[in-house]
């Protein structure tokens, strides 16, 4: 495994591990798992994912720094690098891109990437300017990197969305493959962010799995009422004395578009994404969920 700290060293040793590849006749797809870091068994997840199908694995570690908002967790985002490494090495990665933030924005940045639409809610709302940070440092690594494939977990539904939404916007050349959430026994979606949970927190998180869960039956009688469904999910949510409630929403996926109060026509059929944004002390966590609607105890989640 090599690692790459410039784009410059990242390009020649993807270079040089695709001429491996050929003269050992092996495939020479390339395969991208972007990351911030911090690596846990849903990165190892997409890795893994990345070795059966790319004979070049590339990951990507970089805290990007347009995609946080002021009062977010940039300066505290935590890192781990010879962890990651280990985690990297045991799961097939050709080439690790580590490049710094001077190396990745050496000048202010004066162009960026704004995918509309499937930004406008979600996180998209509570995370002002989020998706383009996002989307501009996602096109910056394809760029770099060029991959055939591009490796991005359902944990980040509207995140996919989004890429997809940009990749055929801009005819970007990778495909996109979704990976299923990874998740720790008792249900917690694992994040690199559930360092921060105090003990407590940690307990009351658990409210998230749960609530998801439940969500099935709860669609499965509501007989089109989406709203009194988010309204019982967000009660249940709020049985957590620590759960502070950021959004709790029922979307169409993956055009991320309210479902509330559309005639059956349009929703039957359709995948409705399940989303949860909850901060327990400072720590904001996602999770979601898609289901198909219409189909008798359809719940497709993890696709
Ligand atoms: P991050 O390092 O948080 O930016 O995540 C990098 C990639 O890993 C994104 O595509 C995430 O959706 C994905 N990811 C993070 N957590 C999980 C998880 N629990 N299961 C599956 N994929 C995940």
């Amino acid at each position: 495994m090599q690692i790459a700290r410039t784009i410059e060293d990242a390009r020649f040793m993807i270079m040089e591990a695709k001429t491996r590849a050929l003269q050992e006749g092996r495939s020479t797809v390339t395969g991208l798992v972007p990351t911030m870091g911090y690596l846990h068994q849903g990165h190892a997840s997409l890795l893994r994912r990345a070795k059966e199908e790319c004979g070049v694995r590339v990951l990507s570690i970089f805290v990007n720094p347009i995609q946080f908002g002021p009062k977010e967790d940039l300066s505290r985002y935590p890192r781990n690098e010879d962890g990651d490494f280990q985690l990297a090495e045991e799961n097939g990665v050709d080439v690790v891109l580590l490049p710094s933030v001077e190396e990745m924005y050496p000048r202010p940045i004066q162009t960026s990437v704004r995918v509309a639409g499937v930004t406008e809610r979600l996180c998209g709302a509570s995370r002002p300017g989020h998706f383009d940070g996002v989307a501009t440092v996602v096109s910056k690594l394809f760029n770099i990197v060029q991959p055939d494939k591009a490796y991005f977990g359902m944990k980040d539904a509207q995140q996919v969305a989004v890429i997809e939404q940009m990749i055929f916007d801009l005819n970007i050349p990778v495909e996109i493959v979704p990976c299923p959430i990874v998740r720790e026994a008792d249900g917690l979606a694992l994040s690199s962010r559930n360092v921060y949970l105090g003990g407590e927190e940690r307990r009351q998180a658990l409210i998230l799995s749960e609530t998801l869960r439940l969500t099935e039956g709860w669609l499965a009688e509501c007989q089109g009422d989406f709203a009194a469904v988010k309204e019982k999910m967000a009660a249940h949510i709020r049985t957590m004395p620590l759960a502070d409630i950021d959004y709790v929403d029922l979307m169409l996926y993956p055009d991320i578009r309210p479902v509330y109060g559309l005639p059956q026509e349009e929703w039957t059929g359709q995948r409705l994404l399940a989303a949860l944004a909850v901060r327990f002390g400072t720590t904001r966590l996602i999770d979601n969920r898609l289901f198909e609607l219409g189909m008798p105890k359809g719940a497709i989640s993890n696709v």
